[in-house]
């Protein structure tokens, strides 16, 4: 699937990009006519719907040919070609809807209601009485860098599980940050009797002889260290430690294996264990430290992989907490493609800014703006590869950096100099995401309306860091000294400031574009910070949709095959979710009933993996709390 990717030599330039290429400076795979104005070249010689799945033979035969799967959904030649000679533009919008996704992390569906009653969302409300609205159920997911991998409802999870239509556990992008590849490691030792730790394998299928093969070492203060190995009670064999890592490895033997629940044990003969200066900063006995474990078949073939830090429910007693050097979740930890590719594989067009894990950004159907473009600090800006999709986008899109003095303008009124109603990190923190919602608030002023169909999404994420902060206040914490009344209104403010920015920039799409408001979590205000609760906000408004209706139990992981299904395209088997069927008006259902497919799509082609940790992020995450 990867080559297909990779033999293409760009995605189709549906009719929509023509717009975006001619802001890009770029007209290439176009042709003027004197009546309809630029077209691009594909919609004339390629006509067909390509299945670009159930035959790739075609598709790359339409590509030596040059020509692309055309972007527009006329179904067929006859509509299309109709459409050419009457108008295109008004065809186009016809057979293919534009989608707007509004993504507002930690948008609360108790305040909505609130708010709406006081009058201060009238676009939300808009929305709201013209379409369909319901709580939105958010899902869980484990924070791997905290030593107790305490289970929550993680920004970065719960947006890709949106993204992918499946959990976490199935897309990856389990935390904010990730364990480098190979840096897992845990230590085993003992506080009573030999040091000794104990791995649940589970099942171990594939062709015998098995070989058990892991990465090992001695802890630095334990001279002539051995180690020795038992699988199901039965020692498959000792050997000598050293002080660095070392790769170790047994013969398995068939006969021991169970049909399940298998168990391997470590057993060191020593340990260390710390006196005086030395407990006080770390009183635990330490034998050694054990990487990566795999079960590796006769061919050499890996059947079962445990990496310490993402498979620690398979440590046994005898472990302390893994450790792991973790970045920030990035593009290509992705284990599930993204919306936007699928559909651009289908021949969509889409345009996505600032969404979770996007960075480096890589080929899209359209552009993609990555979530990197919104830490960019003054001074940095422009220094980072792979900052959007096409890369020179970019350089267009760089000098929107809102001024400073935007941002101050947008905290100065409710937030005066003097008053300390936060610690410093999480008033810059908070800063910083007002910062980035103005950053991507400009740029989908720029780009969305080179989209004339095809999904477009945006994600604001102030209203997240607003609450954590400052729900307290608003629900009637004491104030701060030095801190005037006008404290307690920021939640509200932010609310009211994006819910105009979501007002610009409707006004930038034709009336029967489809609307979507999500979040992946609401919040509420506990003890000194806002704290997370399971339901977000949905709303849905669109030709198609019911009128003023409320829904419920929609979840998360029904937005991606709710997607597919307004694009009109079979629902990939995969999913985890189920198209909501009721936001659309039945008449519409009948004739379009949902369709699945067992087809599955290709994960992203991210070229360069990540530099490493971005600083600006791990900074902004400790102010707002995350990574404490
Ligand atoms: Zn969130």
């Amino acid at each position: 699937m990867k080559n297909l990717l990779q033999r293409q030599p760009a995605f189709p330039l549906p009719t929509g990009r023509s717009r975006l290429a001619e802001l890009l400076g770029t007209d290439g795979n176009k042709t003027v006519h004197p009546f309809w104005g630029w077209v691009p070249l594909t919609s004339l010689t390629s006509v067909a719907r390509p299945s670009p799945f159930g035959s790739q033979g075609n598709r790359s035969g339409n590509r030596t040919g040059g020509a692309f799967p055309s972007g527009s959904r006329a179904g067929g030649s006859f509509p299309l070609l109709a459409c050419l000679f009457f108008s295109l533009a008004g065809c186009g919008k016809a057979a293919e809807p534009l989608v707007v996704l509004f993504c507002l992390d930690g948008a609360s569906p108790w305040l909505v209601d609130e708010l709406r009653d006081e009058g201060k969302l009238p676009t939300l409300n808009r929305l709201m009485e013209a379409g369909v609205s319901g709580p939105l159920r958010s899902i869980e997911s484990v924070r791997l860098s905290l030593p107790q991998a305490q289970r929550g409802l993680i920004s970065p999870a719960v947006w890709t599980s949106v993204a992918t239509g499946v959990t976490p556990a199935r897309h990856g992008i389990l935390d904010f940050v990730l364990p480098r590849s190979g840096s897992s490691f845990v230590w085993i030792g003992s506080r009573k009797g030999r040091p000794r730790a104990a791995l649940e394998l589970g099942e171990i299928s594939g062709r015998p002889p098995f070989r058990l093969r892991f990465r090992v070492r001695a802890h630095a203060k334990v001279e002539k260290q051995t180690l020795e190995v038992v699988f199901n009670g039965v020692s498959l064999g000792r050997a000598p430690v050293g002080k660095s890592w070392e790769e170790g490895s047994f013969a398995l033997p068939e006969s021991l294996a169970r049909p399940s629940r298998n168990r391997v044990t470590f057993r060191f003969a020593r340990q260390f264990r710390p006196s005086g200066a030395e407990k006080k900063k770390d009183d635990r006995p330490l034998a050694g430290a054990l990487a990566k474990l795999a079960v590796v078949d006769g061919k050499d073939r890996v059947v079962l992989e445990l990496d310490p830090v993402l498979d620690r429910v398979a440590l046994g007693h005898g472990f302390y907490p893994p450790e792991a050097e973790f970045v920030d979740v990035q593009s290509s930890d992705w284990r599930a493609p993204p919306i936007w590719s699928s559909l651009g594989e289908l021949g969509h067009e889409v345009g996505i800014v600032g969404q979770w894990a996007t960075w480096p950004a890589y080929r899209v159907n359209g552009f993609l703006v990555s979530s990197y473009m919104g830490l960019l600090g003054v001074g940095k800006r422009g220094e980072l590869p792979g900052l959007t999709w096409p890369p020179e986008l970019a350089d267009r899109l760089l000098p929107l950096v809102p001024p400073d003095s935007a941002v101050t303008k947008i905290l100065r009124d409710l937030y005066p100099e003097g008053c300390q109603a936060d610690s410093p990190e999480r008033l810059e923190a908070f800063r910083s995401v007002i910062w980035q919602d103005e950053f991507y608030d400009r740029i989908a002023q720029e780009l969305l309306p080179t989209m004339e169909g095809g999904l477009f999404s945006i994600y604001f994420e102030a209203i997240d860091v607003a609450s954590h902060d400052f729900l307290p206040l608003r629900a009637g914490e004491p104030l701060p000294e030095g801190c005037p009344e006008s404290v307690r209104q920021i939640v509200d403010e932010v609310y009211r400031q994006t819910d105009q920015r979501m007002e610009r920039l409707l006004r930038l799409v034709p009336d029967d574009a489809v609307i979507l408001v999500l979040s992946d979590h609401g919040l509420v205000s506990r003890g000194r910070r806002g704290s997370h609760i399971r339901d977000g906000i949905f709303v849905a408004k669109g030709p198609k949709f019911r009128k003023g209706a409320r829904i419920h139990g929609a979840s998360v992981l029904d937005i991606a095959p709710t997607l597919f299904h307004l694009f009109r395209e079979e629902i990939p088997l995969a999913m985890d979710g189920q198209p909501l069927v009721q936001i659309f008006e039945a008449k519409f259902l009948e004739s379009h009933p949902p369709r699945w497919t067992a087809r599955t799509f290709p994960l992203p082609d991210v070229e360069a993996p990540g530099a490493g940790v971005n600083e600006e992020l791990m900074e902004r995450l400790e102010g707002i709390g995350y990574m404490d």
